[in-house]
């Protein structure tokens, strides 16, 4: 039996006669930027997410590097987040010229640990990024405390957390602002880059929105205007005619172009439908391999607590990874090597002097994780044959 690590092929068939219709009627209305799919989606999910404004940008990246640039970080902050996550994470930080300050991570969750936050807090720190790494939520009440106390912004990266909830709350939706990847393997993927900014904040709103289309038009003139503490944030109006929109080349700010495409949006509102369903699966698998791994040599984490974890990855823990992944690859199965390398010890992040041994934690769960397939589409079939495969290594 071959199983690769994740099949979007067979989840494509399943929602292929929704997904069609709605692609070619993007292509047809000939508004391929922006537009009624763009809102509708931002607004949906503003809904299920439970926030009140959701920002649409062009991947997960520029999520939170725009989301960066609206809490006004740059040169000479420092950014706490953790070491056990994607490379953009930190980049992010890097990118709007601050930097990026890592705090160890919890044994169980693989997530950033508070205590570890709290040493690692200096006068120029400004925000916490923590990571709800493979969709299982950071503990945001001690996180939420320390950046009280502080006087700090958190920013969730929740790119691998879409459903995921905390205490009752989605995460994205707990911190002030929460930034999503549709990258296509995440649990809500798109057909290409898409990304989504979430805040509470009106005036961070305001910035974000700016900041996504070249600080320019009526959103730039109302964020330059929030930057100057002119005047509090004001929704800008639509233009009456979009032919003749001289708002459009007059520029407030230094931002970007990273938009949600028309055509993105059209496939996430048919898949947003289905994702409450899918990460249900998710879970179902998980509690197979919870319930029927046992082999000594694996240690399947727990992972409960007063959340929901919506399964991005499935991470079991080996003194042997690479014995354990070839022993799966012999079998026709692809395990997942999230991450090779923890953050710190990145080489585009030697600049910051850290060395092994400085986040013995996030070391040591690096070089044990394998993760194995969980997606939807998996069937019981298959389940039972990655569990047989995992318990006779
Ligand atoms: C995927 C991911 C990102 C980046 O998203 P892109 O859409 O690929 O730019 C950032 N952080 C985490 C934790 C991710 O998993």
């Amino acid at each position: 039996m071959k199983i690769p690590l994740l099949d979007l092929k067979r989840q494509y068939k399943n929602i292929r006669n929704e997904i069609e219709p709605a692609v070619i009627s993007c292509m047809e209305n000939g508004i391929y930027i922006g537009g009624r799919q763009v809102a509708d989606f931002e607004n949906a999910i503003a809904e299920y997410l439970g926030v009140r404004h959701a920002i649409g940008v062009g991947n997960g990246t520029d999520a939170l590097v725009v989301a960066l640039r609206a809490a006004n970080i740059g040169s000479g902050d420092e950014v706490i987040t953790t070491p056990f996550t994607f490379f953009a994470s930190a980049e992010s930080i890097a990118a709007v010229g601050a930097v990026p300050v890592f705090a160890d991570i919890c044994e169980d969750t693989f997530n950033i640990d508070p205590k570890s936050i709290e040493q690692k807090i200096t006068p120029k720190t400004r925000a916490i990024l923590p990571v709800h790494i493979f969709g299982c939520p950071a503990q945001m009440d001690e996180i939420n405390a320390i950046a009280k106390k502080h006087n700090l912004l958190v920013i969730e990266d929740a790119c691998q957390a879409i459903g995921a909830e905390y205490k009752g709350k989605k995460t994205g939706g707990i911190a002030d602002m929460g930034c999503f990847s549709f990258f296509p393997t995440k649990n809500l993927g798109c057909f290409g880059d898409g990304g989504l900014i979430t805040t509470n904040d009106d005036s961070l709103a305001m910035l974000c929105r700016a900041f996504r289309e070249h600080g320019g038009g009526k959103n730039g003139a109302a964020a330059r205007n929030i930057l100057e503490n002119k005047a509090k944030a004001v929704e800008a109006p639509a233009d009456a005619d979009p032919q003749y929109n001289p708002f459009k080349y007059y520029n407030y700010l230094i931002g970007y172009n990273t938009r949600l495409d028309a055509i993105q949006a059209a496939v996430l509102n048919v898949k947003l439908k289905h994702l409450d369903g899918w990460n249900q699966k998710r879970c179902e698998n998980a509690a197979y391999y919870k319930k029927n791994i046992k082999n000594s040599k694996v240690k399947v984490p727990v992972l409960e607590g007063s959340f929901k974890h919506i399964y991005h990855q499935f991470a079991l823990l080996t003194e042997d990874k690479e014995g354990l992944i070839h022993h799966l690859s012999g079998k026709g199965i692809a395990a997942g090597v999230f991450y090779p390398v923890p953050l710190h010890l990145q080489k585009a992040l030697d600049y910051l002097g850290y060395k092994k041994g400085d986040l013995p934690v996030a070391e040591k769960i690096t070089s044990q994780t394998v993760c194995l397939p969980i997606y939807p589409e998996l069937t019981r079939e298959e389940l039972e044959y990655i569990t047989e495969a995992v318990n006779e290594y």
